[in-house]
């Protein structure tokens, strides 16, 4: 079934009896070519792209819950490719692309919105840092901006700029930068894997994982053993879990990262804003409300929710940027767990257990690279090459000492 403008007035017309499920729920069969573990952003992106771009077929997905119960639907959608670094910016403007032309692609409306990226710097050491990483986001291809307070203020002039702690001194915008509807991305994924043959398969921990001479030769799930040729894994927060199955001991700590979002306001912020003194993002819903984050809670964590001492933490960065975030009310809050690698880079690879992959590390930032992810882990699989903007995403790259660390802030994840 293929969406259209025509289809939607039809459907409108007739009570809307003709809409389908968006994908089939089938029995696990014995065994496949591609078994993917969680079924999150990443692991539907995966199997799609494997389907799809890599013409692989006898591919399974494996979801514990239901498709999209985690990091995918519980993030604050911002979708960018604003990095410094060599090893990252180019797989950001590669991910930023694929979001271009994602809905195209999945005959899904995602919600992509290109409404620009606004990082606020606060002094003057902060503004050549901004120039340096704008102009390595030019040399890469993407594009980049630098204004001054006057700048900012014609943008949004609502923001602190007199009596603030930090004054704003100015800010660096990505115009391609933007949000798109997260749980939006995780169905459109879905669909186009279904209708590619993909097995999408939900209820289905793994439990284990049946390895002979070094061999994966498939997953212990709820639903019993499932053979397979190569299995990735895509479970963000319990990667450190999920691998330990496998024998393997992770650099990732699994954190709580919380999200909230007030009551519906009219239309004031039009893009992202990010506080350069201070972790704290924001932008404004399609419905109203102002969705907003900041730090990880701090402390090792399985748990999906957080607690109140970050809530705090996250409202004074916003009252210190925009004051008049005060008057709102805040409707909802949520947490997510998120897998913090130790230089705040992901990791795609092979595992030293032959068969087996790993797709993790994702720490704040891993629903921006959804699709150059699932691109790439794709590609990993299918041709065991490695994609070569994401070539650098090496797991034994913390042993050997290569870590691409963007902030230059060592191992320590909140600061990722
Ligand atoms: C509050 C919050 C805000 C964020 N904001 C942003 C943002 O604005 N921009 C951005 O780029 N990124 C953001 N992120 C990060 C981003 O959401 C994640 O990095 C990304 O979604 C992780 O990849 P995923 O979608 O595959 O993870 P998930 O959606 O978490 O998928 C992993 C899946 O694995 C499943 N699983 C776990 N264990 C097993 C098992 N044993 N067997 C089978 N399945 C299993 C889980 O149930 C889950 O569905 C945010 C994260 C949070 C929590």
């Amino acid at each position: 079934m293929r969406f259209s403008g025509l289809r939607v007035i039809g459907e409108a017309l007739t009570g809307h009896r003709g809409w389908k499920p968006l994908w089939r729920s089938p029995d696990p069969q014995p065994a496949y070519d591609y078994v993917i573990v969680g079924g999150g952003g990443h692991g539907l992106a995966t199997a799609w792209h494997l389907a799809h771009v890599f013409r692989q077929s006898r591919i399974a997905v494996l979801e514990k819950g239901w498709l999209g119960q985690g990091n995918v639907g519980r993030n604050t959608t911002i979708i960018r490719s604003n990095y410094l670094l060599p090893s990252n910016q180019p797989f950001y403007e590669f991910a930023l692309q694929r979001w271009e032309r994602l809905e195209q692609d999945l005959n899904f409306n995602a919600m992509v919105s290109q409404r620009g990226i606004l990082n606020l710097f606060h002094s003057d050491a902060q503004r050549d840092a901004f120039r340096r990483r704008g102009n390595a986001m030019i040399l890469s291809g993407a594009d980049a901006e630098l204004l001054d307070c006057d700048g900012v203020r014609r943008m949004y002039p609502w923001l602190n700029f007199d009596h603030a702690r930090f004054p704003i001194r100015g800010g660096l915008l990505q115009r391609r930068a933007g949000t798109a509807r997260h749980d939006g991305v995780a169905w459109g994924y879905a669909r186009g894997a279904d209708q590619a043959g993909v097995d999408l398969i939900q209820n289905c921990a793994v439990t284990g994982f049946r390895i002979a001479g070094g061999r994966v030769l498939g997953v212990e799930t709820v639903r019993g053993f499932i053979g397979a040729r190569k299995v990735g894994v895509a479970v963000a927060g319990a990667s450190g879990q999920v691998m330990a199955m496998a024998g393997l001991r992770l650099p990732i700590e699994s954190h709580v990262l919380q999200a909230f979002v007030t009551e519906g306001l009219k239309p004031v912020l039009d893009g992202v804003i990010t506080f350069g003194a201070g972790h704290f993002y924001i932008s404004q819903s399609d419905k109203g409300g102002l969705v907003f984050g900041g730090d990880i809670d701090g402390y090792n964590s399985y748990a999906q929710r957080g607690n109140l001492p970050t809530v705090e933490d996250v409202v004074e960065g916003g009252m210190a940027l925009m004051p008049a975030i005060g008057r709102a009310r805040l409707l909802r809050s949520w947490g997510g767990l998120v897998d913090m690698s130790m230089d705040g880079s992901p990791i795609i690879d092979r595992t030293p257990v032959e068969g087996l992959y790993l797709n993790a590390g994702w720490c704040y930032g891993g629903f921006k690279a959804t699709p150059a992810s699932g691109y790439a882990f794709a590609q990993l699989l299918a041709t065991d090459n490695p994609h070569p903007t994401a070539a650098a995403y090496r797991l034994d790259r913390f042993a050997r000492g290569l870590m691409i660390d963007e902030k230059g802030a060592g191992a320590t994840p909140n600061l990722h």
